[in-house]
This record gives C-alpha cells, sequence and structure tokens, in this order.
C-alpha cells in the first residue's frame, strides 16, 4: 500500500497510509486461491466470508464486495485499518506458507473507500421493529456492533455514551493520521441508518443507573464500557510535571484537538525531547502524535526487544520511518524532575531476556546496570485498566481482575438481563475481537429476549 512520504506527514495528522489503486486491488484479489476450506476465514473474529468478498474484487463489483463483507462486520473502513490482520485472517492465509498472504485488510478497506468515493451509502434491509428496547451502554466497537445488530433484527436500540462523541477509543484514542474522524462518523452514521438512537455526555452509574434503564423498559442491558483507565508504572516521579498517562495525552489531541489551542479549548504541553514508556499501539500512537506537536527526539522505552512489541507491525515500521527511536530492554525505575518539578531524566535498569512468562513471551530479567535518557516529557503507555464507576454501581455484577466483568464467550453475565463485552470483559484487546463478542451477544440478547434456542 503507498504511504505519505515520512519527512512531509510527520508535519501535520493527515492519514499516512493512502490504500490501494484500483489496479493494486485486482492485482491482490487476484492471489486468492479461493480456498475451498479458507483458513483465512478462521482467522477472523467476525468470520467474515473472505474469499467471496474477494471474488466479487476480481469481477470489479466492488460495492458487491462490501456487501458482504457488511453481513459479518458493520465497520469495514475501520478494521480495513486498524485491524491487526497479521495475527488474524492474513496470519492464516495459506499463501504465507510459501510466500506473502493475500493482503485481506488492504482490499476490505479498498472496497470500504470505493463507496465514499463513490457517494453511496448501500443501508441492508432491516427487520420490522418487534417492540422491545435494548440499551448499550459504551459506543466502542463492541457497542456499536452489539447496537447495529440488533437494530437489524428490528430492536428500538439506544446506546449510552459518556463522552460528548461516539466511537469510543476509535475517536478519542486512534489518532487521526491513523483512523480520520470521518472515516468513523461515516461508519456511525451508517450504524444510525440502521435505526439505532445514540445519547451522548450520558455517564450510566452517574447520569442514570442500570436499574433506572431496566424500570424506562429496557429488556435487557449490553455493556460495552471499554478499559479507559490508565495503569500506573508505581515508580517515583510519576507524578512530575509533564510526565502524561496515555489515554489523557491522546484523548487531549485527539478528541479535544490540543494540537489546535487556542482555536479549541484544550491545551497540550510540547516538548523536545519525549519518552514514551511502553511499545503497543498505545504507545506507537502517543510517539508519533508527539512528533507531530513538534518534539525533535521521540523515544520508544521497552523491557523487552523489538521482537516481542506487541504493536500492529505496520505501526512500528511507520514509527520508525518517522524517526522515533527505540531503547530496547530498557525498564524505567524513576522519573527525575528539576527543582520545580518538570520531569527532566528517567533512571532506567538494563534488562535481559528469561524464560518465556504466561503471555508466551520472554520475561525481562534486570541485570542491575543502570542508565538514564533525558526528556523532558514523558508518557506512560503501558496499559489500561477498567473503570470502576459504572461497574460498581451494578449490584452483585461478577467481576474478575482490576474489576472486569466476568461474561462467557457470548457475552453473558451472571445477571441474566445484564450482557457485556469488548475491552471491560478482556481486559485491553483489539476492535475486531470487540465487534466479534458484539455479535454472539446480540444473537444472546435476541435468544434471551424472545425465549429462543
Ligand atoms: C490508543 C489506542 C490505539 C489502539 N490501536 C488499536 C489498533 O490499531 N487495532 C486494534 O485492533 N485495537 C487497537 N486498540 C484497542 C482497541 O481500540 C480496543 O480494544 C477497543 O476499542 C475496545 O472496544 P470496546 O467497545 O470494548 O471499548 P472502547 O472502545 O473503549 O469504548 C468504550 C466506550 O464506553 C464509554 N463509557 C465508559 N464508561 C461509560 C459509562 N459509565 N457510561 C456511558 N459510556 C461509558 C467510553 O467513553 C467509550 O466511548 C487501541 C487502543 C488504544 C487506546
Ligand atoms: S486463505 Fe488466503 S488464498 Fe485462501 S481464500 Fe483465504 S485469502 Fe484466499
Amino acid at each position: 500500500m503507498r504511504h505519505r512520504n515520512p519527512s512531509k506527514r510527520i508535519n501535520d495528522f493527515k492519514e499516512v497510509a493512502l490504500g490501494l489503486t484500483e489496479k493494486q486491488a485486482l492485482k491482490e484479489a487476484e492471489l486468492c486461491l479461493q480456498c475451498k476450506n479458507p483458513r483465512c476465514v478462521d482467522g477472523c473474529p467476525v468470520e467474515i466470508d473472505i474469499p467471496r468478498f474477494i471474488s466479487f474484487v476480481k469481477e470489479k463489483d466492488y460495492l458487491g464486495g462490501l456487501r458482504t463483507i457488511r453481513q459479518y462486520n458493520n465497520l469495514p473502513s475501520i478494521c480495513g485499518r486498524v485491524c491487526p490482520q497479521e495475527n488474524q485472517c492474513q496470519g492464516k492465509c495459506v499463501k504465507g506458507k510459501r510466500a506473502r498472504p493475500v493482503s485481506i485488510g488492504d482490499l476490505e478497506r479498498f472496497v470500504a473507500d470505493y463507496e465514499i468515493l463513490a457517494g453511496e451509502m448501500q443501508t441492508p434491509k432491516v427487520k420490522a421493529p418487534n417492540g422491545h428496547k435494548v440499551a448499550v451502554i459504551g459506543s466502542g466497537p463492541a457497542g456499536l456492533t452489539v447496537a447495529a445488530d440488533l437494530a437489524r433484527l428490528g430492536y428500538d436500540t439506544t446506546v449510552f455514551e459518556a463522552l460528548h462523541e461516539p466511537g469510543g477509543v476509535l475517536i478519542y484514542g486512534i489518532p487521526e493520521f491513523r483512523l480520520p474522524k470521518k472515516i468513523i462518523r461515516r461508519e456511525i452514521d451508517y450504524v444510525k441508518s440502521l435505526g439505532v438512537k445514540i445519547r451522548v455526555n450520558w455517564v450510566i452509574g452517574r447520569t442514570q443507573t442500570v436499574n433506572e434503564l431496566f424500570r424506562e423498559g429496557f429488556k435487557a442491558v449490553f455493556i460495552g464500557v471499554g478499559a479507559g483507565s490508565p495503569r500506573y508504572l508505581g515508580i517515583p516521579g510519576e507524578n512530575l510535571n509533564n510526565v502524561y498517562f496515555a489515554s489523557e495525552f491522546l484523548t487531549r489531541v485527539n478528541l479535544m484537538n490540543a494540537h489546535r489551542f487556542p482555536e479549541y479549548d484544550t491545551p497540550v504541553k510540547k516538548a523536545r525531547r519525549v519518552a514514551v514508556i511502553g511499545a503497543g499501539n498505545v504507545a506507537m500512537d502517543s510517539a508519533r502524535t508527539a512528533l507531530r506537536l513538534g518534539a525533535e527526539k521521540v523515544y520508544i522505552v521497552y523491557r523487552r526487544t523489538g521482537k516481542e512489541m506487541p504493536s500492529r507491525h505496520e505501526e512500528i515500521e511507520n514509527a520508525k520511518e518517522e524517526g522515533i527511536q527505540f531503547h530496547f530492554l530498557s525498564d524505567p525505575r524513576e522519573i527525575i524532575g528539576d527543582s520545580k518539578g518538570w520531569a527532566r531524566t528517567i533512571r532506567c535498569e538494563k534488562m535481559k531476556l528469561g524464560e518465556p512468562d504466561a503471555s508466551g513471551r520472554k520475561k525481562p530479567v534486570p541485570t542491575g546496570k543502570e542508565f538514564s535518557i533525558r526528556a523532558d516529557q514523558v508518557i506512560v503507555a503501558v496499559g489500561q485498566r477498567s473503570n470502576p464507576l459504572l461497574v460498581r454501581s451494578v449490584k452483585k455484577l461478577k467481576l474478575w481482575g482490576d474489576g472486569y466483568i466476568v461474561a462467557d464467550k457470548n457475552g453473558r453475565t451472571n445477571l441474566k438481563r445484564i450482557f457485556a463485552g469488548g475491552d471491560i470483559t478482556t481486559g485491553a484487546a483489539t476492535v475486531i475481537s470487540a465487534m466479534g463478542v458484539g455479535k454472539r451477544a446480540a444473537r444472546a440478547i435476541d435468544s434471551f429476549i424472545l425465549g429462543h434456542k
């Protein structure tokens, strides 16, 4: 796929990846073997009929390809941009055994963008209203998927969202240069076109409780509130000035347009030397955002090596091309500030790799050797936790770990009218896994309300 030139793209927030040309898409589609037993579908959490959509591309029926995808996936132009395909559909594609897999994600993006360029929006048939109301809490990929699928089945579905704009992490976390807002807003318009109502600035647990929703006549509630609270490093100096948690830093820029302060109300501190702790998608997004805010040097500080980095491969490549530097096997021990309380240096310990841990990745082991990294801004991106506000307000809801909801693979919780899915049940995961459980939960809610198996 074509990408914008790194030296130009670091100066703005415009999208980096430009998508396939029609010629490239047709060439890519030709690579697909149309397997009778397609392994790629096994790798897709929403089980898109991948060979069928690619066969439409081969015939230049791009809208037919998109219709096929939409039977399984309500947010194709988003998934085509942010799914970690290398670990999912493409990771299983048989072509990958000998050469390279078919670029399924790029083709998905191509057909979804084709519809946008054609200025059309195809909406599928929606069943006649069945008179049942369902409430969905949270408008991230899990909530939007449940809401869209239930609306298609004839349910009167309302999504309640705490922020002023729907989309969850898609809108407040993933930066514009990876996922333009106009793409997300268009997919949300599609969900609304199915009849879904969205109420923003509506914090369930504060503005209204789950019990009040039941009293208003909602037959079932789906909780998809994500895992938006920061996880701390727990080291001295974390409270110094100019130490941000990634979720706050990214929300300021992505949702509140802080990079355009004072045109917009919310500011963000800019810095010359920025260190980002962590190496997942959130860390890469923070590092590349800091660069676009004008930082001269941006470092990723990670306690394992490049091989273990959990971010999407494409984003690591993009970050390297843009000049982000990597300090591997480096574990922060303290953030040291100046006399006025501003972050200046990170004291780190050098690590080495030991035996694999529970995640299967080799565990970082301290070596006793220390070194320092100069940084006047530190962004902590070492994971998220559940936000306790809603879960604590629902009595007897069974939780695990750090306040995550216990739910089965169909989103059923221990309370029969309450379903849940996405990051609030699994811990921080992926867009498509949140959508996968959203689809199964919609079927489970339908079975529960209509009483069929
Ligand atoms: C910066 C960043 C980059 C990422 N990059 C990728 C990527 O490239 N690819 C990928 O697959 N995954 C990525 N992820 C992970 C992915 O975005 C999440 O796994 C996914 O968004 C989870 O979806 P969700 O619907 O469970 O929750 P979320 O997307 O978190 O949405 C939850 C929504 O619920 C709302 N909410 C919370 N509490 C309440 C309440 N009490 N009342 C009403 N509303 C409430 C929140 O405001 C939010 O809008 C990234 C995550 C982050 C943070
Ligand atoms: S596994 Fe690969 S080659 Fe086979 S159908 Fe899927 S995309 Fe095509």
